[in-house]
């Protein structure tokens, strides 16, 4: 799969579309998710258009790192220090339906297991 498609995130990203962003720097955006599966649904994802994480390279692992430790930043500004779901939907098994690596990070209500 090619590592340069353009999905709705690019449109994000370019700010072509409306987003509520509610974290930037020079690698990573993360904005609200539109269809919210909890009472803090945020999408934390690289500005680079990389598929998923099946076909990151070993060249991303500095921006993997840094998407992770934003992660933390944006939980931590939407206050949920009681904890919360950190989830990357990977290809079709997966449920990956927007091929752009994204992490969701979930929020504000107990989560189960085993995901659906
Ligand atoms: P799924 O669609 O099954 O949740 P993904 O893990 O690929 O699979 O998640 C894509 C996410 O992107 C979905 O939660 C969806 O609500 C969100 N989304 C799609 N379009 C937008 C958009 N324009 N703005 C914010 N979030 C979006």
């Amino acid at each position: 799969m090619s590592n340069t498609t353009e999905t709705i995130f690019s449109k994000i990203i370019r700010k072509e579309i409306p987003a509520n962003i509610v974290y930037e720097d020079d690698l990573a955006l993360a904005f609200t998710d539109v269809n919210p599966q909890a009472p803090v649904h945020i999408l934390v994802i690289p500005k680079k258009p990389i598929v998923s994480l099946a076909t990151a390279d070993p060249e991303d692992q500095a921006l993997l790192g840094h998407l992770l430790l934003t992660v933390q930043k944006v939980a931590a500004q939407a206050e949920l220090e009681n904890g919360y779901r950190v989830v990357m939907n990977t290809g079709a098994d997966g449920g990956q339906t927007v091929h752009h690596l994204h992490i969701h990070i979930l929020g504000r209500r107990p989560m189960s297991w085993p995901p659906g």
